[in-house]
């Protein structure tokens, strides 16, 4: 539609609206495209005026072509032009994942050139107008149809100055043909612009990066801190657990060392390796706790014999699965005591773990309490 009807017919240079010039062929202008002649139409009621071209042919520029121009002009005689906003965050992650953000933001402001230079090239870039500003230059494309130029961006993102689009594609007949709307919609509306290229928001962005940068470096060197000193508590646990297991390594061949000792001085007896036998053992040594160490004492896993409460290993036997627990016997203990034998699986289960025991428990005579006499001959049969 918009190829159709050509809002600015050209004479002697100068661009005229339609309902500016006389009706038909008789405005004498051409397109500012093709250059070929245009009728005016600007007679009608209902009709917005416009131009069309006097033949048909295949010209699609007379819009686009009078549109920029006409913005152009505009900008050149002002001097005066409204940038565009600029919202942008600028991230950045710490080691330990996290992101850091700060906003980066220009408001759209209107600035004033020294001069203004329509249709200026630039390599295979075309700048419609070019602001300059003391040394600063600002290249301003003004669009005029739906396309994205990606390829156009690329190329002003790598010129040395900034840049920004002016998008009037969408604008109506009605729009363009009143001047103060126009004015308006080139020079002063914030909406209808971009940056391609902002230098003092690269400037701002570049900032704002550097100040996250060296917090990000301040939380990476406090973690890294917090990193060393955990690994050297680890390292400092990994070498106490080493000692306390060479600690025990060493407590365990003293004991079976002593254990030896003891065993030379003693006689053999078949009662020690037999299930009746180690059934009157265990009942001795529970017998020996209740008396001699107040109900308290510890329990080998191996071979259920009780130890002095104060026992790290077992003082019978050297079954390596075997551990110590402690235990606390109820004082009615001796006179249930062949009761609970009987019904026990601990002397059977103690034969099997242990079939011989490294030293056989001295329940005659300790630390000068005497123990009495525990069990009668036929007491566990
Ligand atoms: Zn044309
Ligand atoms: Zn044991």
């Amino acid at each position: 539609m918009h190829e159709t009807k050509i809002p600015f017919g050209e004479r002697d240079g100068i661009l005229f609206r339609a309902h500016e010039v006389e009706n038909g062929l008789r405005c004498g202008c051409v397109c500012p495209g093709c250059k070929q002649p245009l009728n005016a139409a600007n007679n009608g009621e209902k009709v917005v005026p416009h131009f069309r071209h006097s033949k048909s042919n295949d010209c699609f520029d007379g819009f686009r072509e009078g549109v920029r121009r006409a913005a152009v002009a505009l900008i050149a005689k002002h001097k005066q032009l409204m940038l565009p906003a600029l919202i942008e965050t600028v991230r950045v992650a710490t080691q330990d994942g996290r992101l850091l953000e700060e906003k980066v933001e220009l408001q759209p402001v209107m600035i004033t050139a020294d001069n203004v230079e329509r249709f200026v090239d630039r390599g295979s870039l075309r700048g419609h107008a070019v602001l300059h500003q003391s040394t600063r230059q600002l290249i301003v494309r003004i669009k005029l149809s739906t396309r994205m130029e990606h390829e156009r961006y690329r190329q002003l993102e790598a010129l040395e100055h900034s840049s920004m689009e002016i998008d009037l594609h969408h604008l109506a007949l009605e729009q363009i043909n009143d001047p103060a709307k126009f004015e308006h919609a080139v020079l002063h509306d914030s909406v209808n612009r971009l940056w391609i290229r902002s230098i003092r928001g690269e400037r701002l962005a570049a900032n704002a990066l550097q100040k996250l940068q060296s917090v990000a470096d301040e939380i990476n060197a406090q973690s890294q801190l917090e990193q060393a000193a955990r690994e050297a508590a680890e390292q400092a646990r990994q070498i106490e657990l080493a000692n306390e297991k060479a600690e025990l390594q060493r407590a365990l061949e003293a004991h079976r060392a002593k254990q030896l000792q003891m065993a030379a001085k003693q006689s053999a007896s078949a009662q020690d390796n037999t299930t009746q036998g180690r059934a009157e053992l265990i009942a001795g040594t529970m017998l020996r706790a209740i008396q001699a160490w107040g109900g308290r004492a510890v329990e080998c896993t191996a071979c259920y014999l009780l130890s002095p409460p104060d026992s790290r290993f077992c003082l019978y036997c050297d079954a390596t699965t075997g551990k110590v627990n402690h235990v606390s016997l109820s004082p009615d203990i001796p006179s249930t005591i062949h009761k609970r034998m009987r019904c026990s699986a601990k002397p059977t289960m103690s034969m099997k773990t242990v079939p011989r025991l490294l030293l056989r428990p001295d329940l005659k005579a300790s630390a000068g309490v005497p123990i009495t006499p525990v069990l009668p001959e036929d007491a566990l049969q």
